[in-house]
């Protein structure tokens, strides 16, 4: 808050589109798809009528002992979207509930087998999982850690696959493998106190946009499955189309053993999650002992309202052929931001499906804070992290806007080197 009093809140009152408008009808390009959630743009009329459409006839009731259509047809259309085997789904409603229920699914899954000795867990480096005390424990982001150090338990981190750190001459898919051994060493020596290994697939977003071969994907999951240690893919911010698959693990050609969707999945329109799980997990619950189930509990667990807004989401992905469409996009807008790419202060200028990121070479230590200010100047949401600028627009953006994006991009980069 106190930034906020030389930088004052901007008061959004509509959306259309890739569009924000404030109060003074002034408009800013939403570039990072309002933390990553949106994807078919705001105020999006097919997401809106579904959702008018559900407000006629249900807005809520608890998932305990009652059920409704939303959510059954929405966790069939997942099972017959996500890789192989997860057909289960178990709802929440954030990206942090849904790593929660997934730590907890897999460590309970171990001691209903009794190994309860089975309890830790891995994560990349520069891990980002979320920020409930369970997620941070295989977060690896000391600013939003350290102070709260003493509350967390502490997980051991496996050296990230990010290319940036490959060695000079050595490409993506080498250092990808030479990271996966280093994970065998890891899991060799301590599988047995392991429950699973929590990954980001292809990109870690947090982290700064790293990106990594796919792969490590394979790689982690012949590990995981050789050691007997589940695999979580937290696809909270990559799932949804964001890398170009519908499902980022797609191009590593594995199904984990716990899939975790959020952020894209209702379009960004209302908060939802959903672990998805195996039989062999869901098969380990189901039991007459109560101790023996899963009980995590959300008030609002399988919102109908959200489960439509999801169900819409999916709808447009079929009926507009989006995966091919982001495709043919993505390498239009490559040719576009060559500029960006060229220019001599952009190092590692980088793009897996839907989201580009760089690095800028500036003499101002606030460069994020400056470029979000001059960003709002030029009509555009920018929030680098660091020195880090990265655009992962709603998908409907047009060849114009992104242009638009590119050239006012370079106009704030000449202003900050
Ligand atoms: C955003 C994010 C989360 C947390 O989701 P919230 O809804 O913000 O709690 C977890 N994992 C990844 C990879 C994310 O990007």
């Amino acid at each position: 808050m106190k930034r906020h009093e030389t930088l004052p809140l901007v008061p959004i009152t509509r959306g259309a589109g890739v569009w924000l408008f404030d109060a003074d009808g002034r408009r800013y390009l939403d570039t990072v798809s309002s933390w990553w959630v949106n994807l078919f743009g705001h105020c999006n009329p097919r997401i809106n009528a579904s959702l008018t459409d559900q407000l006629g006839k249900l807005e809520h009731v608890m998932l305990a002992g009652f059920t409704h259509e939303p959510v059954v047809q929405l966790s069939e259309r997942l099972r017959e979207l996500a890789p192989v085997g997860l057909g289960h789904c178990f709802y929440a409603s954030d990206g942090a509930s849904a790593t929660e229920i997934a730590l907890k699914m897999s460590a309970h899954y171990w001691r209903n087998h009794g190994q309860s000795e089975k309890s830790q867990f891995i994560s990349l480096a520069n891990s980002y999982h979320g920020e409930t005390l369970g997620a941070l424990s295989v977060t690896d982001v000391a600013l939003f850690k350290d102070a709260y150090g003493v509350l967390v338990r502490q997980n051991s981190t496996v050296p990230s696959p990010d290319w940036r750190d490959a060695a000079s001459g050595e490409s993506a898919e080498d250092y990808a493998l030479r990271c996966a051994a280093a994970l065998e060493t890891h899991l060799q020596q301590h599988h047995s106190q392991l429950a699973a290994f929590i990954i980001e697939p292809l990109v870690q977003g947090a982290a700064g946009m790293a990106m990594y071969h796919s792969a490590y994907l394979r790689r982690a999951r012949e590990l995981c499955r050789q050691y007997g240690v589940h695999l979580i893919a937290d696809e909270i911010a990559v799932g949804m189309g964001r890398t170009g698959t519908l499902f980022a693990c797609e191009q590593g050609g594995i199904a984990p053993d716990f899939l975790l969707l959020s952020k894209g999945i209702t379009g960004g329109y209302l908060p939802l999650s959903v672990v998805m799980t195996t039989d062999a997990i869901y098969q380990a619950f189901y039991a007459n002992e109560v101790a023996r189930g899963f009980l995590h509990s959300h008030s609002y667990t399988g919102n109908p309202l959200a489960c439509r807004a999801a169900l819409a989401t999916l709808d447009i992905f079929a009926a507009d052929d989006v995966i091919a469409a982001n495709q043919r996009k993505a390498t239009r807008f490559n040719q576009l931001a060559a500029p960006l790419r060229e220019h001599p202060k952009v190092k590692d200028f980088r793009n897996t499906g839907m989201i580009w990121a760089f690095e800028v070479e500036t003499p101002h230590r606030d460069f994020a804070q400056r470029c979000f200010s001059l960003g709002l100047q030029h009509e555009l949401l920018l929030r680098p992290m660091g020195n880090t600028v990265y655009f992962m627009p709603p998908y409907v953006i047009s060849e114009e806007e992104f242009r638009m994006l590119v050239t006012h991009t370079l106009t704030i980069i000449e202003q900050l080197t």
